[in-house]
């Protein structure tokens, strides 16, 4: 197919146009996300401390050490839905005092990179999922709608 075709075809225009709605729909879950991240740290900070930073688990080798524990079992309490789903993997928990991005990252799907540092670096998917499972959101958002955007993206083929 030519450039000139692709151009014409009206299945690659709609999957253009799709494409640019998830990133103008990251882009507008920027702020509210970005937001909900602070006051779920700050609240976490003050309650837990900065214990954390001494955290010596390996995340990738499912260890957890007493250092961690409290904050784990805080989080917990925060995550909407199954608990079994909760991907520490995303984490580094020796962030979780310093950076709340690092906390939001925990309500997110799998495979989230150290290079996730913010909305800007998150797909929409990753943001969806934040406002979600994340208890702290759901005075931002209206679940259902939340979950109607995300039910739409993963059923693109
Ligand atoms: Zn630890």
């Amino acid at each position: 197919m030519s450039l000139q075709d692709r151009r014409n075809n009206e299945g690659y225009k709609n999957w253009l146009r799709v494409g640019l709605a998830l990133l103008a729909t990251r882009d507008g879950l920027t702020n509210v996300t970005l937001r909900a991240a602070k006051e779920l740290h700050a609240a976490l900070k003050a309650k837990l401390g900065d214990s954390v930073e001494k955290c010596t688990c390996n995340p990738k080798k499912k260890e957890e050490c007493k250092d961690c524990k409290s904050w784990r079992q805080e989080l917990a309490t925060h995550y909407k839905g199954n608990k079994s789903q909760i991907y520490w993997t995303n984490c580094t928990p020796n962030k979780w005092s310093k950076e709340p991005w690092e906390v939001a990252k925990v309500f997110m799907p799998r495979g989230q990179s150290i290079g996730n540092i913010g909305p800007e670096t998150s797909d929409t998917s990753a943001l969806l999922n934040f406002l979600v499972h994340c208890k702290c959101c759901n005075k931002y958002v209206s679940v259902k709608a939340t979950q109607k955007v995300g039910h739409f993206q993963y059923s693109i083929p």
